[in-house]
């Protein structure tokens, strides 16, 4: 089991065992059928705990929006005749676009390599170890709320555990007893790292800013060119589009250069066979488009 996986689990492990002490000890104690509102507390923390575990599980097992790779048949000369920087103005405001010598591309604006996946990811937060993945474009909002919804389930916990503890104070030693007091030493222990990291991220989604560019102070002392103003920040980080995945985008066209009179073009699936013009020859390169069926769109001739 790789190593990486050990804080993902242990994330996992102790938001699905406090919950469960929760609700197999405490919250049925809490029911009282003559006092017909109590019968709202497992209903809301029921509601709320299958909210904060779907949000989990989407943070966990989403693509955060992971670029593919620059294909091998995509030219290559840029690798060594390219600068490492591409200005480009977003805004009236110059970013710098930094080639990723990795995937083979000037990487989008707010697109960032992640040295734990190895890949780009669009609109790149941070690398979370807790949920085992990146926190991207894709799955940002689902984070977010993770923590927000986390938050509250664990004031709400802790404050039933202190009302079970309370009502029952006249035995410490009974079952109850002992898991509430568990329920909130761990959740005393966790409760104020947690809740400072969703106020830091309540601040940077008012803000239009990731993680990444607060951390290495990207935009200080000029604007940043991607805020909307607060309340269209928050608008789009949790009503915005769910961006399509970018990995599974495959090029329509790919390009080719022929050195020979006949070649063959292997694609991902299935090989091509491509026959150049007898009146190229003493050509040096041609280049064909070919589609994904194999058909030749275009055959252009270089190098006259
Ligand atoms: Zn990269
Ligand atoms: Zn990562």
């Amino acid at each position: 089991m790789s190593s990486r996986l050990i804080p993902a689990i242990c994330a996992w492990g102790l938001t699905l065992g406090t919950t469960s002490l929760f609700f197999v000890f405490v919250c049925p104690a809490l029911i009282d059928f003559s006092l017909l509102y109590t019968l709202a507390i497992p209903i809301y923390e029921g509601i709320l705990t299958l909210f904060v575990l779907l949000n989990f599980g989407l943070a966990t097992f989403m693509d955060p929006g992971y670029y593919p790779r620059a294909h091998e048949d995509e030219v290559k000369d840029d690798d060594f005749r390219a600068p490492l920087y591409k200005p480009v103005e977003i805004n009236g405001i110059a970013v710098r676009m930094k080639w990723c010598t990795t995937c083979q591309f000037y990487r989008p604006p707010r697109c960032s390599h992640c040295s734990v996946c190895n890949k780009c990811i669009e609109t790149f937060d941070h690398h979370c170890p807790w949920v085992n993945n990146c926190i991207g474009r894709r799955n940002y909002r689902f984070f977010f709320l993770f923590l927000c919804s986390l938050c509250i389930h664990m004031i709400s916990v802790f404050s039933f555990c202190l009302v079970y503890v309370l009502r029952h104070k006249e035995d410490l030693k009974t079952v109850g007893n002992i898991v509430a007091l568990i329920d909130m030493i761990i959740i005393g222990l966790l409760v104020f790292p947690v809740s400072g990291l969703t106020g830091f991220h309540i601040v940077l989604v008012s803000r239009g800013r990731t993680t990444n560019e607060q951390v290495t102070g990207r935009f200080k002392g000029g604007h940043n060119p991607f805020t909307k103003g607060c309340c269209l920040n928050c608008k789009y980080a949790l009503c915005g589009p769910v961006w399509p995945k970018l990995s599974s985008y495959v090029p329509k066209h790919r390009t080719l250069s022929l050195d020979a009179l006949k070649v063959k073009y292997s694609s991902a699936n299935k090989e091509i066979k491509l026959y150049s013009d007898a009146s190229t020859n003493g050509v040096k390169r041609n280049t064909a488009v070919v589609n994904q069926n194999g058909t030749i769109l275009t055959c252009r001739k270089l190098n006259e």
